[in-house]
């Protein structure tokens, strides 16, 4: 039975990289009928963050993604947080402390500082030095016993080959002389990720372990722990990086990188998911919409590349657009109700409202636009027109017929409405002979004030007589 896990640390707001693994864990699962496990690593707690927590579980509900165990859901496994586990790891660091896989070490901070400053000025790379890695035991436990601050770490094996196998990635091997005697307990009694994520992992059943690329240098210690305790170590899969359009690291600096702010934007959730599931993952094949349901049938680990993928803003947007355009009009008006309620607009009536949201549907690229389709609707935009190519078409002689004969037209109507429009029109024609882009643009400036937008005749109808030949009357002024 497959078991996969996301297993984030509240150092910070999910990030879209994290939500990816957590798809990619969730797509994989569900696909084998197997199951989805939330664990929060809150071990190192120097870099919690307050509020990280709940936002890690709301932005995963919000995309859809849900766990079958986990904090709050439970679970045979429990319990989901390691800051509750601490007993557990304990005993396992004593099972290696017994095994003479670990040692504790008793080097002070300024001591390891001092190591490191040495071996940087001979041009080494920096790691421990293993002064305390061949104290007699005896020695060890007088001094543990004595309440002398320790940590413990694990003992890696000189000059070996460790080959690391990956679902993704082609078979590497590292020199065990690369790798440091990792600290695996603190001073504070906390483990270390890597302990905790080994034990956890193990105890937990996992058989897939799926994350990102940033954690391959982590690998060869994680197979290591699992060799010393005797245990099968799970599948690895570890995704590639995400980039910005420049190749380097998605970077804040070129835009929002949290899913919450992507939400706040006004990105709906199936945008996200199918975005970040073609990050890294590619389906062989021109198509690119995909619904959770397709993806959990399609997703395989052959079709992840190990080269990093370019976060592109452009085709995010595209599909959005694509993604708002197929909501129903009670679906569209559900996802735009919040970006309304902050407007000056929200005591229009629902009716007008959903008139605009309905107009505006095709033209949206993130939900929050629709706070200017209200402004362009509901705003006395009069004195706004100021794009000089519409107020030169608009002060054309011929122009001028065709808003003149529009205002005669509609003097004496009851209702201009978008199902009359079209007839007023045609009347317009009849009267001036004007037709085609002549009579159409001057009508297009002068009510929606933009060269291109919405439908015309849904916007009058919107609008109203009044409105509507109030916007003429501007256009006249000019
Ligand atoms: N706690 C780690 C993180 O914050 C988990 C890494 C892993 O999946 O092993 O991403």
């Amino acid at each position: 039975m497959v078991r996969t896990r996301f297993a984030p640390s509240p150092t910070g707001y999910l990030h879209v990289g994290g939500l990816r693994t957590a798809l990619f864990s969730f797509l994989y699962a569900r696909q084998q009928q197997g199951s989805f496990l939330f664990r929060l690593e809150d071990t190192d707690r120097n870099r919690l963050v307050e509020g990280a927590e709940e936002d890690l579980i709301a932005m995963l509900k919000w995309a859809g993604i849900t766990p079958d165990e986990g904090p709050g859901v439970g679970g045979d496994y429990g319990p989901y947080k390691q800051s509750e586990r601490l007993e557990i790891y304990a005993r396992h660091a004593q099972i290696l402390l017994d095994k003479g896989h670990a040692y504790p070490c008793f080097c002070s901070a300024e001591r390891l500082e001092q190591v490191k400053t040495e071996q940087k000025a001979q041009g080494l790379i920096s790691r421990y030095d293993g002064h305390c890695r061949n104290l007699p035991r005896d020695a060890g436990l007088t001094r543990i016993e004595s309440g002398e601050p320790y940590v413990i770490r694990m003992k890696i094996p000189e000059n070996e080959t460790i080959l690391m196998e990956d679902l993704i990635r082609d078979k590497v091997a590292i020199n065990s002389e690369q790798i440091d005697d990792q600290v695996l307990i603190k001073t504070d009694r906390f483990p270390t990720y890597h302990m905790a994520v080994v034990v956890d992992d193990h105890l937990m059943r996992i058989t897939h372990v799926i994350r990102g690329e940033e954690w391959l240098p982590s690998f060869p210690k994680h197979l290591l722990l699992y060799r010393y305790f005797g245990w099968e170590p799970p599948q690895f899969a570890h995704l590639p990086l995400i980039l910005n359009t420049d190749r380097s690291k998605l970077s804040k600096r070129q835009g929002s990188v949290s899913v919450e702010d992507f939400r706040k934007e006004g990105y709906l959730s199936q945008t996200m998911v199918n975005f970040i599931a073609l990050l890294g993952w590619n389906p062989g094949d021109a198509q690119e919409l995909f619904s959770m349901e397709q993806l959990i049938e399609r997703f395989s680990f052959e079709r992840v590349g190990k080269s990093g993928s370019v976060f592109d803003r452009e085709k995010l947007n595209w599909m959005n657009q694509q993604y708002i355009k197929k909501l129903s009009p009670e679906e569209l008006w559900d996802a735009l109700a919040p970006y309304i309620q902050t407007t000056p607009f929200a005591g229009e009536s629902p009716d007008r409202l959903k008139k605009v949201c309905q107009i505006a549907q095709n033209s949206l690229t993130q939900l929050k636009d629709i706070q200017n389709s209200l402004s362009l609707f509901f705003e006395d935009r009069g004195s706004t027109l100021s794009d000089p190519v519409l107020i030169e078409f608009l002060k054309k002689e011929e122009s001028r017929v065709v808003l003149k004969a529009f205002l005669e037209q509609t003097e004496t109507l009851e209702t201009l409405e978008d199902s009359n429009f079209a007839e007023v029109m045609k009347q317009i024609q009849k009267i001036t002979g004007i037709k085609g882009k002549n009579l159409w643009l001057p009508m297009r400036y002068a009510i929606t004030q933009v060269e291109q937008g919405p439908d015309l005749h849904l916007m009058v109808g919107v609008y109203g007589k009044n409105k509507c030949r109030k916007m003429v009357e501007y256009a006249l002024g000019l």
